[in-house]
């Protein structure tokens, strides 16, 4: 898979190119997890001068514009990852994980309306024991 460059990004989306945002948009697009600003913080704030100010409003400027997802699935933390394909998230509750879920079970949407609203996404939040852990459990 092609690495999204993080200045293509900011220009398709009219934002300035600044290097405090293409050093977080960089650490987005390499990390697998879904980090919360405190971790964006701790990872990248010695490599570029970055105040907890900046990444947080850079993150909020990067949700309005749709190029990062702001996940409440844990509702003590707010944990943002970079939009590359629709998907959803399953939380650990054991290990605290959060899971990329492509492939849902079910379907939940048969049309895009519901009570007369039109639906243009959804975002689903599943929660229990992952993977992992369940085979920690059993030995
Ligand atoms: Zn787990
Ligand atoms: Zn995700």
């Amino acid at each position: 898979m092609v690495k999204p460059d993080p200045r293509v990004i900011l220009k398709e989306h009219n934002i300035p190119i600044t290097i405090q945002r293409v050093k977080i948009l960089e650490y987005l697009i390499r990390t697998n997890e879904h980090p919360t600003a405190d971790q964006i913080y701790s990872e990248i704030s010695d490599e570029a001068i970055l105040s907890f100010a900046t990444i947080y409003n850079t993150l909020h400027l990067f949700t309005k514009a749709g190029i990062v997802n702001e996940l409440h699935i844990d509702k003590d933390k707010t944990h943002y990852d970079i939009v590359r394909k629709p998907h959803d998230h399953f939380l650990c509750r054991e290990c605290q994980k959060i899971y990329d879920i492509y492939d849902l079970p079910i379907q939940p949407f048969t049309n895009d309306t519901i009570d007369g609203h039109s639906i243009e996404r959804a975002h689903i939040y599943f929660y229990g024991i992952c993977r992992e852990c369940l085979k920690k459990n059993k030995r």
